[in-house]
């Protein structure tokens, strides 16, 4: 299986410098030219050549079907639960680095040093600006109150990012409190869930709701694109908490797989990926957060405010996804 290959920028020196002939293939999940510039660096810096496929879908089949043949180094992916699915496959290895447990927060990688996260986002509100006043979204509880009555808009309930939430609320409240809460935000809902994140905030725009579920960083993606930026306008940003807790956050992260053939070269992109400066530039790329303590937040970031994280455990929240699941199934989220 050959990689699309991207040409490193000093692959006019690889006769001079022999260390060009490393190289890492990563399948990533992430829009290439969102990290392209950030791989174009560490190839700067190390003279290792990065191979990146885009792998929108499928990822853990292909690498279970490619096996022990994979060219695959590095999966690059975003939300716990898919990260969760690709070591339950089998396909990733354990990696011990003292650089990756130095710079990551232990609450950001896996006990079994499967996954690192490398960037985080909040799923919060997106609050019209019009219709709804400061101060009136305060829990995720409360979205289940019959005030917000066909006022809100959501992707849908069995989509990776709501099932994060829900499973959040079963570490929370269990799960018989946890159907009710979806039984009652569906109740509320203006429009059957369909669409992105994005097209929910649309919707605020075009006044048939009020307010919805979405991640962070769709703020700043829609903040760039010319026909979204004015949706963006009609919505402020609201972080939520949940009443014994703080604000949902996921991750985006990174594994090494079990076939890696550049082992040595795919650590040392791991680890590059966990410094200042990478730290920095990947996050603020994605208009997501460092997870690197006192790295800091783009500006565009930084002026959503500040908010307290939720502390639920991110593989118990992977582990509630099949409960999260089921339930959001049993009250017909999506029907
Ligand atoms: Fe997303």
């Amino acid at each position: 299986m050959k990689l699309p290959l991207v040409v490193p920028p000093l692959i006019a020196l690889a006769l001079a410098a022999p260390a060009l002939a490393d190289e890492v293939n990563v399948y990533s999940l992430r829009q290439p030219e969102l990290i392209q510039p950030l791989l174009d660096s560490f190839t700067a810096e190390t003279g290792i050549a990065v191979n990146i496929a885009f792998v929108d879908k499928g990822m853990v089949e292909r690498l279970v079907a490619e096996g022990s043949r994979s060219p695959a180094d590095l999966v690059l992916t975003v939300d716990i639960a898919r990260l969760a699915q690709v070591v339950e496959a089998g396909v990733t290895q354990p990696v011990t680095s003292a650089v990756l447990e130095a710079n990551i927060p232990a609450e950001f990688r896996d006990p079994g040093k499967q996954w690192f996260g490398l960037t985080s986002r909040a799923r919060i509100v997106y609050a019209s600006r019009e219709r709804v006043a400061d101060g009136e979204v305060t829990t995720y509880e409360d979205l289940a109150d019959p005030k917000w009555q066909g006022r809100i808009c959501t992707r849908p309930g069995t989509h990776d990012y709501n099932l994060g939430l829900m499973a959040a609320m079963i570490l929370h409240h269990g799960e018989a409190a946890a159907r009710d809460w979806a039984a009652g935000l569906k109740a509320n809902l203006a429009k059957k869930p369909e669409g992105s994140d994005r097209a929910q905030v649309k919707s605020i725009w075009a006044g048939e709701c009020d307010i919805s579920l979405g991640n962070t960083y769709y703020m700043g993606e829609m903040l760039a694109d010319p026909e979204q930026a004015e949706w963006a306008g009609s919505v402020r940003i609201v972080y939520p908490a949940f009443e014994d807790g703080g604000t949902h956050v996921n991750v985006s992260g990174v594994a090494m797989t079990k076939a890696a053939p550049n082992r040595a070269a795919a650590l040392k992109l791991m680890e590059f990926l966990s410094s200042d400066e990478a730290q920095e530039i990947y996050a603020g790329l994605n208009h997501e957060f460092p997870v690197k303590p006192g790295v800091a937040r783009s500006d565009l970031v930084e002026s959503w405010g500040a908010f307290r994280p939720d502390t639920v455990n991110l593989m118990e929240l992977a582990g509630r996804r099949p409960a999260a699941l089921r339930l959001m199934e049993e009250v017909n989220f999506d029907g």
